[in-house]
């Protein structure tokens, strides 16, 4: 909020100097006078395809792409801060960063610290086993008594676990590709994990693969501090643009085959 307060007061401090020019005949500038104001985005860039970290060392990814659009609608310059997972919610509601987008799911319980926008993809839980597997199902899983089941931190994966399985049978990891290293070398059953980066690390890891089961259904959508209404209606006002004019799609599918 007051992060917003303080771009309107530069919007309209200089949108009062670029008036006083034109008035002199020096009408020709269009350029928004608050792209050097900046919009920080943290996420958690281990998050194939929404988020990763490129061969050339820049963010990429659908959340990448997306942000990117809406902070130029926004005349905003996007600045991406790397951090775990678990740490965006607390940054945004502290005012650290002004949203968090990472694939994140829009849960009852987020809600009660932030607010979400609408939402601009879905999700799935999945699971990855190692090739082979006696493991077939969720059920198979929750079978074996010892099962230890790998996750990320914080994430709705790790919620959704626990709830069903208990914490005595859930490692977390800071990252999904630990989770990921650890199912590869034995250290878990099974990794509980988003469909999407799920493909990424079962095509980038040989012998695992993925059950043929949704775990849970989710909404992706980006967080906002619970005041930052003004910031929260203008990211869903230029969502609804990037939605409407086929952007959000185009954008989806040149990462993720139909
Ligand atoms: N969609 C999951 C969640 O919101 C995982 C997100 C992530 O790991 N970046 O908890």
């Amino acid at each position: 909020m007051k992060r917003i307060i303080k771009i309107s007061a530069v919007i309209l401090a200089l949108v009062m100097a670029i008036g006083s020019l034109c008035a002199c005949g020096n009408g020709t500038s269009t350029e928004n006078p608050s792209a050097t104001e900046k919009l920080v985005m943290a996420t958690n860039a281990s998050f194939p395809p929404y988020e990763y970290v490129d061969d050339n060392g820049g963010f990429a990814g659908i959340d990448v792409e997306i942000a990117g659009l809406i902070a130029e609608k926004l005349g905003l310059t996007l600045e991406i801060q790397d951090v775990d997972f678990g740490s965006i919610i607390g940054g945004v509601q502290s005012g650290k960063f002004d949203i968090g987008m990472a694939g994140m799911t829009v849960t009852d319980v987020r809600l009660e610290s932030v607010n979400f926008s609408t939402s601009y993809a879905k999700g799935i839980q999945s699971i990855i086993v190692p090739e082979g597997s006696e493991f077939k199902s969720f059920d198979d899983l929750s079978a074996k008594a010892d099962v230890k089941i790998g996750v990320q931190q914080d994430t709705t994966g790790d919620i959704y676990i626990t709830d069903d399985l208990g914490a005595d049978h859930v490692i977390q990891y800071k990252t999904g590709n630990d989770a990921v290293q650890a199912l590869v070398t034995g250290k878990v059953d099974a990794v509980v994990i988003d469909n999407e980066p799920a493909k990424s690390y079962v095509a980038s890891n040989e012998g695992l693969t993925i059950l043929d089961t949704a775990y849970k259904e989710e909404n992706y959508a980006i967080c906002v501090a619970k005041e930052n209404t003004d910031l929260l209606d203008a990211i869903n006002g230029a969502l609804a643009e990037l939605t409407a004019d086929g952007t959000i799609d185009a954008i989806i599918a040149k990462y993720i085959a139909a």
